[in-house]
C-alpha cells in the first residue's frame, strides 16, 4: 500500500521551503499561525496540507541595506516593537497581545491583506517594498498595489514573501488606531504618518477595501504641517478620500469621522516633533 504524501512540511532552509512551495502549491503556508489556525477552527478555511516556515531561520531578523530596513518575513511582530521606525513600533506594539505578538509575523500580517491589519498603513505611508521569492528568483514590488482586494494579493503561485523593505528616513513616523479596546480587537480604523523635510504622507487602515492613501490627503496634511491649512481642511479632505465599510462594529460615518481625527492627530504630532507646533 502506498503511503500518503506528508500533509505537513517543515523545511529548515529557504531553498527547501521554496522547493516545497513549488511541489505542493495546495499546501497552506503557515508562519506564526495566528491567522491560519483560528481560520481553520472557525471553518473559514480548509487545508489540503501545510507548509510551515517556522524553522526557516533565514526568514527571521532585521538588517539594513542601502538605507532600507530589511525585515525578514518570518520576523515576529514582538521584535518590531523596538524597531527604529516609530510607525512600525507603534503599529507592532498595539497588535494583539504579548502572546500573539510573539507568534505573529510581519509576513503573515502582510499576506493576510485585510484592510484593518495593523502593519499595513505604516508600510504604505513609509513607501515599503516587498521581496517575493520563488524557486526561479526574487522580484521586488511596491507594497502600494500589492493588496488588490480584502485578503487578496499579487503573490504568484510558487512565491513566498521573503522580506519587507522599509526605506529608512530621518523624520517622524507614527501610527494610531481606534478600536473598541487596544488588545484583542482589530482596528475599527487606523492611520499612519511619515513626515520628513516638511512633507507629510498619510495612509489609512479600514478606510476602504484595501489600505488607502491619496495625493490630495498628503497635500492637505503637508499644508497643515506648515501652517498653510487648518485641521478642518485636512478632516474634510480625508472624509472625501476614504470609503470605509459599514458593519456591526461601526458605521461608515463614524469611521470617516475617526479617520479625520486620526489624520489630524498624527500630523499634529509630526508638527510638534519638527518644532512647528505646540
Ligand atoms: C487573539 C488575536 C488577536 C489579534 N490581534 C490583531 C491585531 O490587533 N492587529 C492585527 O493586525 N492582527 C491581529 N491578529 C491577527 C494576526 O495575529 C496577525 O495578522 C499576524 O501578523 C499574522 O501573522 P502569522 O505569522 O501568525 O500569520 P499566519 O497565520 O501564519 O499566516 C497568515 C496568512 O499569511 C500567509 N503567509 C504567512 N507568511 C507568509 C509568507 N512568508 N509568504 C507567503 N504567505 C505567507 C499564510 O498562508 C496565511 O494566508 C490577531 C490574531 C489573534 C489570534
Amino acid at each position: 500500500m502506498l503511503l500518503e504524501a506528508p500533509r505537513f512540511v517543515l523545511p529548515e532552509t529557504l531553498a527547501e521551503a521554496l522547493a516545497a512551495r513549488a511541489e505542493r502549491p495546495e499546501a497552506v503556508v503557515v508562519a506564526g499561525g495566528t491567522e491560519v489556525m483560528p481560520d481553520l477552527l472557525w471553518r473559514n478555511r480548509t487545508a489540503a496540507g501545510f507548509l510551515s516556515l517556522r524553522r526557516v531561520a533565514a526568514l527571521r531578523g532585521t538588517t539594513t541595506d542601502g538605507g532600507d530596513l530589511v525585515i525578514g518575513a518570518g520576523t515576529p511582530v514582538a521584535a518590531l516593537t523596538t524597531a527604529p521606525d516609530g510607525g512600525l513600533r507603534a503599529a507592532a506594539s498595539s497588535l494583539g497581545t504579548p502572546l500573539v505578538r510573539t507568534e505573529a509575523t510581519i509576513g503573515g500580517n502582510v499576506v493576510s491583506a485585510l484592510p484593518y491589519r495593523n502593519l499595513l498603513p505604516t508600510l504604505l505611508a513609509g513607501g515599503a517594498t516587498l521581496e517575493l521569492t520563488s524557486a526561479a528568483g526574487t522580484r521586488v514590488v511596491p507594497f502600494d498595489g500589492f493588496v488588490t482586494a480584502p485578503g487578496v494579493t499579487g503573490l504568484r503561485e510558487g512565491e513566498l514573501l521573503t522580506a519587507v523593505r522599509l526605506p529608512a528616513h530621518v523624520g517622524f513616523a507614527d501610527y494610531a488606531k481606534v478600536g473598541r479596546r487596544n488588545a484583542q480587537f482589530v482596528a475599527t480604523v487606523s492611520a499612519a504618518v511619515v513626515s520628513r523635510d516638511g512633507v507629510a504622507r498619510l495612509a489609512f487602515g479600514n478606510a476602504g477595501p484595501i489600505p488607502l492613501r491619496s495625493d490630495a490627503v498628503d497635500t492637505a496634511a503637508t499644508a497643515l504641517l506648515d501652517g498653510q491649512a487648518t485641521a478642518d481642511d485636512l478632516r474634510s479632505t480625508v472624509a472625501a478620500a476614504v470609503d470605509p465599510p459599514e458593519d456591526a462594529v461601526a458605521s461608515a460615518d463614524y469611521r470617516r469621522h475617526a479617520l479625520g481625527v486620526l489624520a489630524v492627530r498624527l500630523v499634529t504630532r509630526a508638527a510638534v516633533d519638527a518644532g512647528l507646533g505646540s
